[in-house]
C-alpha cells in the first residue's frame, strides 16, 4: 500500500498519472459530477449545506421521536437549499458568504439523533440494542462510545478519481470476514488505535484536505459504528471537502437517514450475491436484502463507485448475481463499478485452509475474464475504473 502524509500535484503525476487523467475523463465527469464539483470547491459539500439549514426547535430538548419529526421537516429545507445551490451555480465560497452556519441546524439534529441511537445501538442491521456508553461495547462490533483511529494518510492506491484520498482507518467492524485483510484492526485489536473525539477527527480531516486530499475517505474496519463521532466532527470541520463513505453497507435505515444528507460519494463493498455465502464467510444474516436496499438509497443521494471483489469459486453465486442486480436496479450511466482482482487468502482462510478450501487461492485468470465479459454484456461502466 502506497501512502503519503503530504502530496503535491507533481507527486500525484509521478505516482498515479491515471489520477491526473481522471480529472478530464468524460465518463467520470458525468458519473461523479457532484463529487468533482465539491472537490474543486465549485459546490459546498453536503455537510456544509446541512449545517446551514435552520431548525426551529432546540434538538437538545427533544426525545428521539421528536428529533425524527424535526429531521423530516428540516429535510425539506435541505433539499430546497440543495436545489438552489444547483440552480444558482453556487460555489463553496459564495455559498458560505450567503449562508454561514445556522444555530441550531439540521446537522445538530442528526448529531443528537446519533447519540440517542448510541444508547440502544441500531447503527447497523445487527440492531444489537446495547448501550454503548463505555470505551468498549457489548455489541457485535465490540465498540463503545469511543472512536479509535488506527491511521490516517493520503492513500495513493484507491480508484483514480479519488487519489490522493484522505483516508481514515477506524478500528472495529460488524462483519467477521474469514479472509479479512485488515483483521488486526477490524476484528482482533480494534482498541489499539488512538482514541479520538469529534474535534480531533475534524483536525485530522482538515490536515488531510489542506495537504492535498481530494476527499475524506471513512473506512476501517468499518465506519458505521462511529457515525456519532463522524457526524459531530462535521460541526467543527472548517474546510470544504467531499465526504466519502467506504463501507460494507450494512447500515440500518436510521443510519442511512442520517448519512444520506452529508455523504457526497459512496464507496460500497458489494461482495456477495446471496445470503448463504455472506453468512458462511462474513457471519452476516440478511445480507442481500440489506445491502441492496442501502444501495438504492445511496444511488438517489450522491455519486457512487461500487466495489466488487471477485472471490475464487464464487463467480456464479456471487459475482454474476451482484453485477446483474446492479445492472437491473441502478442507473447504469451514473454508477461506476470497480471489479477488483486482488483477493488473496488471509486470516482464517490461511489458518484453516481445509475448512475454507474454496477460498484458499487467488481467483484465476479464467474466472476474472468471465466476470469482466459478463460486466460488458450487462453494459456496466467498469473498464476505466477497475485497476
Ligand atoms: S454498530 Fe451495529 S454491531 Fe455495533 S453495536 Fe451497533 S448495531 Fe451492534
Amino acid at each position: 500500500m502506497l501512502w503519503l502524509r503530504h502530496v503535491t500535484p507533481s507527486i500525484v503525476a509521478a505516482v498515479r498519472p491515471d489520477a491526473v487523467e481522471a480529472l478530464t475523463n468524460p465518463v467520470f465527469n458525468k458519473a461523479l459530477r457532484w463529487y468533482y464539483a465539491v472537490m474543486r470547491d465549485e459546490r459546498p459539500a453536503k455537510f456544509m449545506i446541512a449545517r446551514s439549514v435552520q431548525v426551529d426547535e432546540d434538538p437538545a430538548r427533544l426525545d428521539e421521536d421528536g428529533l425524527w419529526s424535526l429531521h423530516r421537516e428540516a429535510e425539506k429545507r435541505f433539499y430546497s437549499l440543495l436545489r438552489e445551490v444547483e440552480r444558482e451555480d453556487l460555489g463553496y465560497l459564495e455559498f458560505r458568504r450567503r449562508y454561514g452556519d445556522a444555530k441550531p441546524s439540521f446537522l445538530d439534529v442528526k448529531i443528537e439523533i446519533a447519540y440517542w441511537i448510541l444508547k440502544i445501538c441500531r447503527f447497523c442491521e445487527f440492531r444489537c440494542r446495547v448501550g454503548r456508553s463505555g470505551s468498549r461495547g457489548l455489541g457485535v462490533c465490540r465498540l463503545g462510545r469511543v472512536t479509535y483511529v488506527h491511521s490516517w494518510f493520503h492513500h495513493m492506491g484507491e480508484e483514480a478519481p479519488l487519489v490522493p484520498s484522505g483516508t481514515i482507518f477506524y478500528g472495529g467492524c460488524n462483519f467477521r470476514c474469514v479472509y479479512c485483510q485488515n483483521w488486526d484492526i477490524s476484528q482482533v485489536e480494534p482498541f489499539a488505535g488512538a482514541p479520538v473525539d469529534a474535534r480531533q477527527l475534524a483536525i485530522i480531516q482538515r490536515e488531510l484536505r489542506i495537504n492535498g486530499a481530494r476527499n475524506i475517505n471513512h473506512v476501517g474496519g468499518e465506519p458505521t459504528p462511529n457515525i456519532h463521532t463522524i457526524l459531530e466532527s462535521f460541526r467543527y470541520l472548517d474546510v470544504n471537502v467531499p465526504q466519502l463513505w467506504n463501507s460494507n453497507f450494512y447500515m440500518s435505515t436510521e443510519a442511512m437517514e442520517l448519512l444520506k444528507h452529508v455523504i457526497d460519494i459512496w464507496l460500497p463493498d458489494f461482495k456477495y450475491g446471496n445470503d448463504r455465502c455472506a453468512l458462511r464467510l462474513s457471519k452476516v444474516p440478511r445480507y442481500f436484502e440489506v445491502v441492496t436496499r442501502n444501495l438504492r438509497i445511496a444511488a438517489e443521494n450522491g455519486d457512487m463507485i461500487i466495489r466488487h471483489l471477485v472471490l475464487p469459486n464464487h463467480i456464479e453465486c456471487c459475482s454474476k448475481n451482484v453485477l446483474r442486480w446492479i445492472a437491473d436496479n441502478l442507473p447504469r450511466e451514473r454508477v461506476l463499478v470497480n471489479i477488483m482482482d486482488q483477493y488473496r487468502p488471509e486470516h482464517l482462510v490461511v489458518k484453516n485452509p481445509e475448512r475454507y478450501r474454496d477460498m484458499a487461492r487467488r481467483p484465476s485468470r479464467r474466472e476474472l475474464e468471465e466476470v469482466y465479459s459478463y460486466a460488458d454484456k450487462l453494459g456496466l461502466l467498469w473498464r476505466d475504473i477497475s485497476r
